[in-house]
């Protein structure tokens, strides 16, 4: 949702006649859009800010803005003031929107600009976008949370549940595609409870479908889910359309039912493995992906060892594992049996032993397969190779035709690997 918004920020400064820099310390504008989900990505904003800084003192004229989560919180957006004077314009989640006439005020008066509100009655349309890519893209179809975990900043700094009209986002998809925009993200805090808040009879599962239906796209994902809300319906629309990919990310945070209720999540244990043994069974290849917190507050030992039976019951392919971290505000952060850190560190190492395991096992069949890869570009780590993703969300990185750039195709893995898979193209775009 975040790189979402900071692709909604470059269209608007496009629009605005604003250009990329070839390097921060030479733009004439620098943003640093935070996250609050965890207490390291706020600790990396604050020190981003300290070293922006630095360049606006060379460059006295560069505009430095912060927006995201972390400006909903009012004791942070004091603290920013406090330490960094310096700091242009401060505005939130909810006016995001709003940032060319922020801009505009700003450069007519010169004056620093706070301009955060508490909430947003609806979302906003016809934001432009500058996406990452030309032929993938994400496409909100909602915000906000209504689930209130009780770990999470989200509800407090994105606000309420609102879901876009569908018409809206099948517009917004079918010019995608017209554009040459072969595969979509939908996108939400909680996409499986998409339309509830609509009341003209609209949920996930039928917006699935009907997406399925726009020519031109090949590829759709979603995410994120929580497991409470992930319906049969959805995982038969998984199943029967051809452009859903077999791919869907299922938050599952622990194992142990007792924390689960805790953390003001809705299902056990046996309820979540359930889930993935049902999704398993209708979507053949099906790639699962979790988060898992460690370290939740009165996690004891025996809660940890459910946590790792659950990851051998569900076999995840992928999980980002997270040590829990106090957000300020939040019921969590006030429970009074928290984890030291240490047992956090260890439970970590072992859950991670556990998944690493997995992961490992489960692509290990992929080798001298041939799969469908959408070839995204360079490949990061070497730059003569490309990178791309199969129709799960699993990383390859391979040998192949770099005009192929935005198109799928036929790639031989000729190593499986824990966290990607390496490979050759075989030919041309596959059918
Ligand atoms: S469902 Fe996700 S975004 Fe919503 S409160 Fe829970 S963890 Fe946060």
């Amino acid at each position: 949702m975040n790189e979402n918004d900071s692709e909604k920020l470059a269209g608007m400064l496009r629009q605005i006649g604003w250009t990329p820099a070839e390097k921060a310390e030479e733009s004439g504008l620098i943003i640093v859009n935070t996250c609050s989900v965890r207490e390291n990505a706020d600790d990396r904003a604050f020190g981003n800010i300290g070293k922006f800084k630095t360049y606006k003192r060379k460059n006295p004229d560069m505009i430095l803005a912060v927006c995201g989560c972390m400006m909903q919180q009012p004791e942070i957006v004091a603290e920013l003031r406090q330490k960094h004077p310096q700091v242009d314009i401060i505005f939130g989640t909810h006016n995001l929107h709003r940032f060319p006439q922020i801009l505009g005020n700003f450069i007519a008066a010169g004056e620093q600009i706070t301009e955060i509100w508490d909430e947003s009655d609806a979302v906003v349309e016809d934001i432009p976008v500058e996406n990452k890519y030309p032929f993938k893209a994400y496409v909100t179809i909602m915000q906000g949370c209504n689930n209130f975990c009780s770990y999470c900043i989200v509800p407090y700094t994105r606000g309420r549940e609102h879901s876009r009209q569908p018409e809206r986002i099948l517009d917004e998809i079918r010019g995608l595609a017209d554009r040459g925009v072969i595969e979509v993200t939908l996108l939400g805090q909680n996409v499986n409870s998409y339309g509830n808040d609509l009341e003209i009879g609209i949920d996930f599962a039928t917006l699935l479908r009907q997406v399925n239906e726009i020519d031109g796209i090949r590829r759709i994902r979603f995410m994120t889910s929580n497991p409470k809300d992930f319906t049969d319906d959805v995982i038969a629309a998984m199943a029967q359309c051809e452009k859903v990919m077999p791919s869907c990310h299922l938050a599952m945070q622990s194992g142990s039912t007792r924390v689960i209720r805790r953390m003001n999540r809705h299902y056990t244990k046996e309820e979540a493995i359930a889930l993935v043994r049902r999704i398993r069974d209708e979507v053949p290849g099906a790639v699962i992906t979790t988060d898992i917190i460690v370290g939740f507050p009165g996690e004891t030992e025996e809660d940890f060892q459910d946590t790792l039976d659950l990851v051998r019951a569900c076999r995840f392919d992928s999980a980002f594992s997270f040590i829990y971290s106090k957000r300020h505000g939040t019921p969590a952060a006030e429970m009074e049996d928290q984890i030291p850190d240490e047992i956090k560190h260890d439970r970590l190492n072992r859950l991670l032993e556990v998944l690493h395991t997995v992961s490992a096992q489960i692509n290990a069949p992929f080798q001298d397969q041939t799969v469908d890869v959408l070839v995204e570009g360079p490949s990061a780590r070497d730059a003569s190779r490309l990178t791309g993703r199969t129709a799960g969300g699993k990383l390859v990185n391979f040998t192949g035709n770099f005009d192929d750039i935005g198109r799928i195709v036929p790639v031989r893995i000729d190593k499986a690997g824990t966290f990607s898979l390496t490979g050759v193209q075989t030919a041309a775009e596959a059918d």
